[in-house]
């Protein structure tokens, strides 16, 4: 057991105690070995923990409150949106006639399904700018691929088969260079200027007859407004490439501006960040995408399509790249966005983006005599600071990070993007009041002075939690994930 840790369920075991309890059966008892065939049945006992049904609910609940979530708390995550999640989604997913049907039932069975799938098409046109939507793909990351695979089957039945560069800024998300390579495509880096944008000069010098595309976010990485994004457009359709738009966050632009007005050719969305799906612990996610006509042939089969009055699950997509994930996408993260679009309206989804940009500037605003701001124009629905200054006098950004889990905030993103140093990126969202946010920004102002008058509190942050600092090289290249039996015994 680690210091200070709750026991595991295994530990907790006392042999003959349980946490259920039975009918008797009233149906003759047969022997397994006469209805499963003999491969199939266990010849020894399955090892699980014995319990009582208090004991099981304490332990689960002690875990439940160790989670840092957004119903717990400020949880400002640059780039990831932790934006609180309407209740009533949830209640919407568990309509039994949603959440009891299945993927593989007759269209006609299934046509109410089908029907809020179409709708959230048309919904998703309208504030992409988009011509088509496919809901397939279960993340963001996996939205990129899709559409790059997309791109890329674009370029090759023109018969322009060498395109095979994507253009990436420095500033961007991982996901992007990392999509393109998984797609066979050759990542070039373009370099931001001193204003956190596109260097357009770089940008001439880069683009050409392999470009396949460019990977945008707009605003970027660094919560600015590319300015040039119509220069660009026009350079990258200039030398025959498409431009897609990483739209994992749009929480700045919402019923504002449209990345397909833009001129952007492909986008993919994250119904788990902008559009309120629950994101922490790693999904499930939905990362549906948007394409100009041009494109559209290619999307993921199957489409949902509506025949007359009906909706159809149209499996005859010729030029298709084929199908991305099983049936129809995450269709529980469909209703939950659903409903979220639903209930806000056009206009509410303007104010969503009003009240993100303006909480991220008030932040901002608030911590630049503290913290170093390397880009001090307005920003749009996240900042980043760099706690260079504070490295200097003794406290990395790291160790700041982990001095706000002391006062019960998870840190902002830090270390990213790569191209300031000593980063962290702040994301307040829209969701938040304005005694939240003076919280956690006079929490900011007090660790930098604790970095004068107390720096020991600070590099050994946390105090407060059940684990502090882990060895994160070991962490990382040795990380012990699985427990062994044996070893609790031997402990008994
Ligand atoms: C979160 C994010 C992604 C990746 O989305 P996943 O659903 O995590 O795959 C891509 N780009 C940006 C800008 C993001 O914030």
């Amino acid at each position: 057991m680690l210091k200070g840790s709750s026991p595991l369920i295994f530990e907790r075991s006392t042999a003959g105690r349980f946490a259920y309890s039975l009918p008797t059966l009233e149906v003759e008892k047969k022997e397994l070995s006469s209805v499963v065939d003999d491969k199939f049945i266990r010849k020894t006992k399955a090892e699980l923990p014995e319990i009582a049904e208090l004991d099981l609910m304490r332990h689960y609940t002690e875990l439940s409150n160790r989670n840092h979530g957004v119903d717990t708390g400020f949880y400002p995550l640059g780039s990831c949106t932790m934006k609180y999640n309407p209740k009533i989604n949830e209640r919407v997913a568990r309509i039994p006639g949603f959440a009891m049907s299945h993927p593989l039932q007759n269209d006609s069975q299934i046509q109410g399904s089908l029907e809020i799938v179409y709708d959230m098409q048309e919904h998703l046109k309208e504030i992409t700018g988009m011509d088509e939507i496919s809901l397939q793909p279960a993340a963001g990351a996996q939205g990129e691929w899709t559409a790059l695979l997309m791109i890329k089957a674009f370029h090759d039945s023109n018969g322009d088969t060498e395109r095979t560069e994507v253009i990436v800024p420095d500033s961007a998300h991982g996901t992007n260079p990392a999509s393109a390579v998984v797609a066979g495509l050759d990542v070039v880096t373009v370099r931001s200027n001193d204003k956190g944008q596109v260097d357009i000069d770089h940008l001439k010098e880069v683009v050409g007859d392999k470009t396949c595309a460019i990977m945008l976010t707009n605003p970027n990485t660094l919560g600015i407004f590319e300015e040039e994004i119509i220069e660009i457009r026009d350079i990258v359709h200039g030398a025959g490439g498409k431009l897609y738009y990483d739209g994992a966050n749009l929480n700045a632009i919402m019923s504002k501006v449209r990345p397909g007005d833009m001129g952007f050719d492909a986008v993919h969305l994250n119904l788990h960040k902008t559009f309120t799906g629950p994101h922490g612990g790693g999904g499930p996610g939905s990362g549906p995408i948007g394409v100009k006509s041009d494109l559209a042939p290619f999307l993921p089969s199957p489409l949902i399509v509506k025949d007359g009055d009906n909706y159809k699950v149209e499996h005859d997509v010729p030029q298709s790249v084929g199908r991305v994930k099983a049936h129809f996408g995450n269709f529980g993260i469909f209703l939950r966005a659903y409903t979220y679009i639903r209930t806000m309206g056009p206009d509410g989804l303007k104010a969503v983006s009003d009240y993100a940009v303006l909480n991220a500037n008030y932040m901002m605003r608030r911590l630049e005599g503290t913290y170093h701001v390397p880009y001090p124009q307005h920003c749009k629905h996240e900042f980043v600071l760099s706690a260079s200054a504070q490295k200097k006098r003794g406290a990395r950004t790291l160790d700041i990070a982990k001095r706000l889990l002391d006062f019960g905030y998870h840190p902002p993103t830090v270390y990213f993007p790569t191209n300031v140093e000593e980063c962290m990126m702040i994301e307040p969202t829209e969701t938040e009041a304005k005694e939240t946010l003076d919280g956690f920004i006079d929490t900011l102002i007090q660790i930098d002075k604790e970095i004068d008058e107390n720096l020991d509190v600070v590099l050994e942050a946390p105090h407060t939690t059940v684990i502090g600092r882990l060895d994160e090289t070991q962490a990382a290249r040795n990380p012990v994930l699985r427990f062994s039996l044996e070893d609790i015994k031997e402990e008994k």
